[in-house]
């Protein structure tokens, strides 16, 4: 197992920059995801790990040596693509053992390895099979035990989910959690799926245009989100960004959005405060507005008109029209509201989130 450590990698493709100044540290056995738009530069800093594509700037470390200039196949990483390539003329028992074969390793050990990972991944019954003969999850899956064979210092996934349904990618989700904490091998993941990131990564790192936008455990991304950008990237449906304008109320500082008034106090509202602007954009997420009785001014309150119901069982997801905006809320399942009906929310007021509305840093 390997510690890694990216120190200011750069990667210019044509003058144009894929990866910008990138600063990550994955701990000895940790399960990083590296997450965002397409086209922010996932795969490649992926790549440059591998030593695929070499960086135009940065140093790269694995474990206590700076690999730069350490070919691929010295680098003790096993990387799992997308498209993983099988020998299609070999038996999935030969695709296995291949690299243990090069190695030169004794036949008892290799039969007893890929036994032992065979059983492990549910492909026993697969081994004297040809490629061919395997449905997608089954091949993902042989990929993945090849790689686990190779006992690398790390393991480097790119979408390697991606071609599988949502069911099968539910499980392989699973498993691949399972075979992280069985192995502890340190891990680093690229997708463009928030489920993925959300439910699999003991951290995100969070990427768009080529910079990183926040490291950090999956809830504190969701509840604690450096800016705007990683605010509507994580969640779904995403969280609500209205425009907002400060003022000075009788007490505290206020903010005017939509049809309301939100009063900002405590932390908040001394961060406000400090950073002096009387623009900014207001974020709450579905879950932190809820429905309200009509009679109940007061801060936080707002009326509009529901556009659209989603009822997906255990919850419904309500799209309601307040003036130019059309906030997303998550109500509880059997809501009883129909489209064109008036309707009356609240924003959980001590839980929004305020940004600055030109960098797109949060404030408070
Ligand atoms: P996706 O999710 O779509 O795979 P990504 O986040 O993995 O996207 P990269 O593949 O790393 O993104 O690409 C980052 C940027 O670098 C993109 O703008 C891409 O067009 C560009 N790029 C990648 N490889 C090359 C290349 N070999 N030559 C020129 N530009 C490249």
């Amino acid at each position: 197992m390997a510690r890694i450590v990216l120190e200011h990698l750069q990667k210019e493709f044509r003058g144009s920059l894929a990866v910008d100044d990138l600063d990550l540290e994955v701990a000895d056995g940790e399960f990083m995801i590296i997450v965002g738009p397409s086209g922010c530069g996932k795969t490649t800093t992926l790549r440059m790990l591998a030593g695929f594509e070499a960086p135009s700037s940065g140093r790269i470390w694995i474990g206590d040596r700076v690999v730069n200039d350490v070919a691929p196949k010295d680098r003790d990483v096993a990387m799992v693509f997308q498209n993983y390539a099988l020998f299609p003329h070999m038996t999935i028992r030969k695709n296995l053992s291949f690299g243990m074969r090069v190695r030169g390793e004794s036949k008892s050990t290799i039969e007893r390895q890929v036994g032992e990972v065979a059983d492990m991944l549910g492909i026993t019954s697969l081994l004297d099979r040809r490629p061919a003969q395997l449905s997608g999850g089954e091949r993902q899956r042989v990929a993945l035990g090849r790689a686990l064979l190779r006992k690398p210092r790390a393991f480097l996934l790119d979408e390697p989910l991606s071609n599988l349904d949502a069911a099968l990618r539910a499980q392989m989700r699973l498993e691949l959690k399972r075979i992280h904490a069985q192995f502890g091998i340190t891990t680093v993941y690229v997708t463009h799926d928030q489920v993925e990131a959300m439910t699999m990564g003991d951290r995100i790192a969070l990427m768009n245009k080529g910079s990183l936008q926040q490291v950090a455990p999956p809830e504190v991304l969701y509840s604690e989100p450096a800016n705007v950008f990683v605010a509507g990237f994580v969640g779904s449906p995403k969280m609500n960004i209205v425009p907002g304008r400060v003022r000075l109320g009788a007490t505290m500082l206020v903010i005017s959005a939509l049809t309301c008034e939100i009063p900002v106090n405590g932390s908040v509202g001394a961060a406000l405060g400090a950073a002096g602007k009387d623009q900014v954009l207001v974020g709450f997420r579905p879950e932190e507005i809820g429905p309200c009785g009509a009679g109940k001014p007061g801060p936080g309150v707002v009326k509009g008109t529901v556009e659209l119901v989603e009822p997906l069982g255990s919850e419904t997801h309500v799209a309601v029209r307040v003036g130019a905006e059309l906030l997303s809320c998550k109500f509880p399942a059997r809501s009883g509201l129909a489209a064109g009906s008036d309707v009356h929310l609240v924003i959980d007021i001590e839980r929004v989130k305020v940004f600055d509305a030109d960098a797109g840093s949060r404030i408070g």
